[in-house]
Order: structure tokens, then sequence, then C-alpha cells
């Protein structure tokens, strides 16, 4: 019962996830789900984005935290359009929350849309909310275990962000491994090594986003 019950939720959820992938295409809006444990570096590696595209497309963020609004903040000191979700509790993004939220921002005037998930390996990458493509982020600390034991996120990721690796001098983590077990749950798999610290990778990470946002049929 308690397998059916949960089987009905995601299908609830895809549906309305689909509705809302709709209205992005409609509106020409390229969408990004961006996951990762906490701490790992979203809000950091968004900033550096913005930073490095200055301006070239037209970005917007939603932010989901369980609570506060620090994240948004930063977003919106660097005069980019952002909404804060604030989930209350509940670990993840889902398709109805982006709902409520999305026409707070000028949808027509952005390009890349952001959503900020709630930091939380695990049950973000089972309910879409009607984004293109799901990006992942994996700083250096958290060490090399997490491809085999949160698989899902690895899997239904394009790219992967290997953050902090400013860090790797100082901790025991083998990036090789990371990349090959990563590579080995998701073949096509698409992996940057950054730091927002010293700036490395950034580019490299944002010439790729042109090229899919570009792209989109
Ligand atoms: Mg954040
Ligand atoms: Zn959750």
């Amino acid at each position: 019962m308690k397998v059916k019950v949960v089987t009905n939720i995601l299908e609830a959820n895809d549906r309305l996830a689909a509705e809302n992938q709709k209205i992005f295409d409609e509106l020409g809006v390229f969408v990004i789900n961006l996951m990762s444990g906490p701490g790992a570096g979203k809000t950091s590696v968004l900033e550096s984005t913005i930073k490095e595209v200055n301006g070239k497309i037209k970005i917007g963020v939603i932010e989901g935290d369980i609570a506060g609004d620090d994240d948004a903040r930063r977003i919106e000191s660097l005069n980019i359009p952002v909404v804060q979700i604030n989930t209350g509790g509940a670990c993840h993004l889902d398709a109805n929350m982006i709902r409520v939220v999305m026409n707070e921002l000028p949808l027509k005037d952005i390009d890349l849309l952001f959503i900020e998930n709630v930091g939380n390996l695990v049950c973000p990458a089972e309910f879409n909310v009607g984004e293109d493509i799901k990006v992942m982020l994996l700083s250096i600390a958290e060490g090399h275990d997490k491809p085999l034991k949160y698989p899902l996120m690895f899997q239904t990721s394009s790219a992967l962000i290997l953050n902090k690796i400013d860090l790797l001098p100082y901790t025991n983590a083998d990036i090789q491994k990371i990349k090959k077990d990563a590579l080995s749950l998701n073949p096509g798999l698409k992996i940057f090594e950054v730091s927002c610290k010293t700036g490395e990778g950034v580019s490299e990470w944002v010439k790729w986003l042109y090229s899919i946002v570009n792209n989109k049929p």
C-alpha cells in the first residue's frame, strides 16, 4: 500500500512538471534544476556563473530552502531576478511549488532559469519540477564515496560540477574515483572541475551553458 501511495504522488508531480515545462518552453526559458547536498556551493556557483556570463544571457533564479532568504539576497545583490521558496520543512522542491512562484519572475525576459533545490542528496532527484536538465554539484570535501551511495542523483543529472577543487591538497578525496564511479552510473555525464574561490573551471562550465541554452529546440 505504501508503495502505491508514493507512486501516485510522483505521478501527480510528473504531470504538473510537464505542464510547467510547457509554459517554460513557450516562453523560451531554458531551465536547470540545480541539486547537491547542503554546503556543496550551489549559491556560490550561481554567483560565479552570473559574474562570468555578465549579461550575455539573461539569468533568473528560484531559490529553494527549508527556511530563510540568505541565498536569494546574495543573488538579488547581483541584480538578477530571484524568488525564494521556503518549503517549511520539506527536504526537496516539487512541481507545484514552482508553479506557485514562477509568475513572480519576468519569464519573458529570462533565457536561463536556475532552480536551486534544497540541499539534499536524495529526493530532489526524484521530483521533476519542469526543468530541461538536472545539474548536480559535489564538493571535494564531501568525499569520494558519494556516487555509489547516492546513485540516483548522478544518474538523473546531465552534468556534474566537482566544486571546491582548491581543497584537493587538504583532503584524502580521490577525484579520479569520483569521476570513474559517476561515469559508471551515467556514461553521458559531463563533468566540470570548478573552484569558486580561485575561479578555476568556471569559464569551461559557462561555455557549456551557452551551448546548451542556445541549442534549445
Ligand atoms: Mg544555497
Ligand atoms: Zn525530500
